[in-house]
């Protein structure tokens, strides 16, 4: 089978490997049919986020038909549509016992497409707990947003509005932009969208839950969608990892600050104003408890139109065009913002069809 391995920084290739098969009685192999690329992905082809570990095979968004299943699996049969938890923990370590299975201390050697064979690739090997079906009306393309979208789940259990009239702003309308106004939305928040791309804005606007809107900058926003040039700033989403230094002297009291990218950027704040206004700025990561079967059910209910936010699918062959649409030119080795109507951009190495 074909599988997308990471060599170094830039340096990827497509490598013929031999094909996975069961070993142990509880694992599971799964004929890869989509697989999104994520921003941890950009960042690990890009050199900007380092924590891949050579020689790994890339992709853990991912979703297909079960090929095989050991002797003591009773929860998925071959030919099952299933969709992929890409994130196990051990369940004993401090971090696991203490609500934060996204920091288990056990993850190396286990993390799917950063230390362990991810999921661009003809199959993938995991275990009948991290497999999931999906039912005959759900798309597989849709459900290979679940992780993303649990992510998404995760971050917002943090944000914790002083009310749901609380200005809420979403920069970047790339697929976590675009799955924090989802989830937001679905809150009972009304976020405005900010995307400098037209191509990009363009695409968003078309993708919205009701009520909510997505401007070309934060004036925009605020003179067109609020009214007000000076309308306040009480909740932000930023996809970006660039702006906490700009706007955080302009967050309203009582104010949240996400931050959810993966660039490295250093900024300076105020902490007189962090206390004196109760602002609050945190991050978050990865999945934790239960925001899995949460964005599972998100998606197989179509409470959240995942496969609406799918721009692109991409053969596994052509892996090159999917990464250059999100603004990752893998060839030319420059990572820049995508500037195309991309959204999530699916590599499918089962072919493109359904
Ligand atoms: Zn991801
Ligand atoms: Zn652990």
């Amino acid at each position: 089978m074909k599988a997308l391995k990471f060599r170094s920084a830039w340096d990827v290739d497509l490598a013929e490997v031999p094909d996975l098969h069961v070993i142990g009685d509880d694992d599971v192999v799964v004929d890869i049919k989509f697989c999104g690329v994520c921003g941890t992905d950009l960042g690990i082809v890009s050199g900007s986020y380092p924590v891949a570990v050579p020689g790994v095979t890339l992709g853990h968004e991912a979703s297909g038909i079960v090929a095989e299943t050991g002797a003591a699996v009773t929860t998925v049969a071959p030919g099952d549509r299933v969709v992929i938890n890409p994130t196990p923990y051990c369940g004993r370590c401090r971090m696991c016992q203490t609500q934060r299975i996204n920091h288990c201390v056990n993850k190396h050697g286990t993390e799917s497409g950063v230390s362990y064979d991810g999921a661009y690739a003809g199959k993938y090997r995991t275990t009948s707990a991290f497999v999931h079906r999906v039912p005959d009306d759900v798309s597989l393309r849709a459900a290979a947003l679940t992780e993303p979208l649990s992510c998404v789940v995760a971050g917002a259990r943090k944000i914790q509005p002083p009310s749901l009239s609380a200005f809420t702003y979403v920069f970047g309308a790339g697929p976590l932009g675009l799955l924090y106004t989802w989830v937001l939305s679905l809150k009972g928040l009304t976020p405005v969208v900010i995307e400098h791309s037209a191509a990009r804005l363009e695409y968003a606007r078309d993708r919205l839950p009701d009520g909510t809107a997505a401007y070309a900058s934060l004036e925009e926003a605020r003179t067109k969608y609020f009214n007000d040039p000076q309308a306040p700033i009480d909740i932000v989403v930023d996809t970006t990892s660039m702006l906490l230094e700009d706007l955080f002297p302009q967050m309203a009291p009582g104010g949240t600050y996400m931050s959810i990218g993966l660039k490295e950027k250093l900024a300076s704040i105020d902490t007189m104003l962090l206390a004196d206004r109760s602002l609050s700025v945190i991050g978050s990561i990865d999945s934790l408890h239960g925001s899995f079967t949460e964005a599972f059910h998100l998606i197989t209910t179509g409470r959240i139109p995942a496969e609406r936010l799918v721009s692109h699918v991409i053969p596994l062959d052509d892996f090159a065009t999917g990464f250059a649409a999100l603004g990752c030119d893998i060839d030319g080795k420059r990572f820049g913002p995508a500037d195309q109507a991309s959204c999530k951009v699916l590599i499918a190495p089962g072919g493109i069809d359904e």
